[in-house]
């Protein structure tokens, strides 16, 4: 069934109507079925998206961050107008329930405002002599033409988070938003059409390989980044080496929730009913990875397990009551259901779910394993689904030792009612989050990002807009 609608980058404030190589077909997560058609846009096109950047730059650079934040809080309130319309959008999109679609637009309005104000405290440190004879002062300035590159599962978050920061801070943005959902993304720029300056906010549509590598391999960008898969960091991260760009990563996780022998089950179990399955379980700081001690294992699955077989499955559209909708893709669920069948063809134990509903679109029921080695596929690997795996552990140095003993290192919880073994574990939890009897929970002042393979540079708080800024040097002779 071909697309009703085609949906065009903006450039320049403009939509896109170059000649593109090639259409992108986006799809309906819960129904399979064709919802919009985009361009991947060229190679050419990518280029004069950067040249309206560049043309942008120079006076959007010249704007005071009081000017800036007015824009940016303009940019939040149309957002906000159309709540409505982009959270049905994104829900359309991505396959996630209205109700949750519809907090995520009231979120993205209110961390672009905040990133409005947070522009204003940018500072440099105080000056000083440190040659005789002469001052120094630190200015911190922007970097010029930003590229930045958007996964598919907060699609107009992760866009915020983004660009939020890097316009604060006075640069100029050529956006790229994940093939799979661009809706939301093409309709903030349209909306940004009417607020900012033309050229300050470009997006532009298309595939990775093609439109994305064009924008990291353009010379004229001087940062790139990527909120996405560790593969495609790593390949970001080599092909912008050869224009020395700056790159900033936020890839994936594989949280640890470390369960002692005093948790609190009741707060666990209910806290993992949305920090595990939300969003189906595709996001980076899901909480997939169980390690609980021994002695309470069994009554951890007890109340687990009936908390997970409640969660209302649903398209977006079914009912309020719909907690999770599907995976991405038919891709994305083929790979998540030949992670579980490997593990349980190794000896894992399927506690609960594993399976496709007999409905249309790429939905998969909630599924908890247990019975995991620690070198297990399922337990090493992200799995980006409705997926949690319990491990159990008889020592607390063997727990640290399994939850810091993957690639990843962006999120992780611990649950004890014991302050001094919480506050011990957050010492040497190698993650760029420790939630102590919490999990999930993030606010706009407070840095999200990585350690390990999970990237560097942080988004959300004053430390993002200082990745978007570079330090400069300034000495005056005051003889
Ligand atoms: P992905 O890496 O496949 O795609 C992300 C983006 O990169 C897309 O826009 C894609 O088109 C683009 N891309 C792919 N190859 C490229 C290339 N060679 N050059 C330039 N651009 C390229 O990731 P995804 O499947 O969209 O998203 C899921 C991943 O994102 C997961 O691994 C998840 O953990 C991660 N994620 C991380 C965070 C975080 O804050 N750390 C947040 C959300 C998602």
């Amino acid at each position: 069934m071909a697309a009703a609608l085609t949906v065009r980058g903006i450039i320049g404030g403009l939509p896109v109507d170059d000649d593109p190589d090639a259409m992108f077909l986006v799809l309906d997560p819960s129904s399979g079925l064709p919802l919009a058609e985009v361009p991947v846009c060229s190679k050419a096109t990518v280029g004069r998206a950067v040249d309206e950047a560049r043309r942008a730059f120079s006076q959007w650079s010249e704007t005071t961050p009081l000017e800036r934040d007015v824009l940016l809080n303009q940019l939040a309130d149309a957002m906000y107008d159309k709540r409505e319309e982009l959270a049905e959008l994104e829900a359309r999109n991505v396959g996630k329930p209205l109700g949750g679609a519809l907090e995520e637009m009231d979120i993205c309005a209110a961390t672009l405002r905040y990133f409005g104000g947070a522009g204003r405290t940018i500072e440099g440190k105080a000056a000083g002599e440190y040659a005789r004879g002469r001052t120094s002062m630190i200015r911190r300035d922007p970097i010029g033409v930003v590229g930045q590159i958007t996964p598919w599962n907060y699609p107009l978050l992760m866009a915020v988070w983004k660009i939020g920061p890097a316009l604060a801070a006075g640069n100029t943005v050529v956006l790229k938003p994940s093939e799979l959902t661009p809706l939301t993304t093409v309709r903030m720029a349209e909306l940004a059409g009417e607020i900012l300056p033309p050229g300050v906010l470009n997006v532009v549509t298309g595939d990775g390989e093609t439109t994305g590598d064009a924008i990291v391999s353009n010379p004229q960008v001087r940062m790139v980044c990527l909120t996405g898969d560790v593969a495609t960091g790593r390949t970001i991260a080599a092909r912008g080496a050869a224009t020395i760009k700056r790159v900033h990563l936020e890839l994936g996780g594989k949280a640890p929730v470390i369960v002692f022998d005093d948790a609190d089950l009741q707060a666990l179990t209910a806290t993992l009913r949305v920090a595990a399955y939300m969003n189906a379980g595709q996001d980076c700081t899901a909480a997939t990875r169980i390690i609980v001690a021994d002695e309470r294992h069994d009554e951890l699955l007890s109340k687990l397990r009936p908390e997970v077989e409640q969660i209302a499955i649903g398209g977006p559209f079914d009912s309020s009551a719909s907690e999770m909708g599907p995976l991405i893709s038919a891709d994305q669920r083929q790979r998540v259901s030949g992670l579980l069948e490997r593990a349980v063809a190794s000896g894992a134990e399927l506690v609960s779910g594993g399976g496709s509903p007999d409905r249309p679109g790429f939905f998969l029921e909630p599924t908890i394993v247990a019975d995991l080695d620690q070198s297990s596929e399922i337990v090493q690997r992200e799995v980006f689904g409705p997926v949690v795996t319990v491990q159990r552990f008889s020592d607390e140095a063997q727990a640290l030792a399994w939850a810091n003993g993957v690639d990843y290192g962006l999120a992780a919880s611990v649950w004890s009612r014991d302050i001094g073994r919480c506050l011990r574990m957050a010492r040497g939890l190698q993650f760029g989050a420790v939630w102590l009897n919490d999990h999930g929970t993030l606010v706009d002042e407070m840095p999200h990002g990585g350690f390990k393979q999970s990237g560097y540079g942080k988004d959300l708080s004053p430390y993002s807009i200082e990745d978007y800024t570079v330090v400069k040097h300034v000495m005056a002779s005051i003889e």
